[in-house]
């Protein structure tokens, strides 16, 4: 594995910093945003520090995906979301904020954008995430390892 210092990513992967995991496995890893754009929004990343999808080894790119579309899933369901953004920023350019590569899974609403904007994003505290997280992993279905 390789790790990253001051990465905050790299530190939640080691359990040195807190966050309100979803999903766990030898090579992947997910949790909630600290600053979901709605709640249930999460985070899915490779458990190896590379900046962006750029760096990463070009095989697992897809295991990555299919994580995301896995556990876009279940955010879909624990959150009654009527549509979900699944995204991947890379590069300041596109507010890519934490170089770490990460899948952003966003549960969307009919009624959660009057303007066509995205909703603002707000802190939320650790134990509102948890307590999103448990309803989330309520639904995450085993994936078939590959
Ligand atoms: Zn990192």
């Amino acid at each position: 594995m390789s790790f990253k210092a001051n990465c905050v990513f790299c530190d939640i992967v080691r359990g040195k910093a807190p966050a309100a995991l979803v999903y766990e496995d030898s090579s992947f890893i997910a949790f909630m945003d600290r600053s979901p754009i709605t709640l249930g929004h999460l985070l899915v990343l490779p458990r190896d520090h590379y900046e962006t999808v750029f760096d990463m080894p070009r095989e697992e790119v897809g295991p990555l995906f299919t994580r995301a579309v896995h556990l876009a899933t279940a955010v879909r369901k624990a959150m009654k979301a009527d549509g979900m953004n699944i995204g991947q920023n890379s590069g300041r350019a596109a507010q890519q904020i934490v170089f770490h590569v990460h899948v952003h899974v966003i549960p969307r609403y009919l009624s959660d954008s009057p303007d066509g904007r995205w909703p603002t994003r707000r802190a939320a505290s650790l134990e509102e995430l948890e307590s999103v997280a448990e309803r989330i992993r309520g639904h995450v279905e085993s994936l078939p390892t590959s």
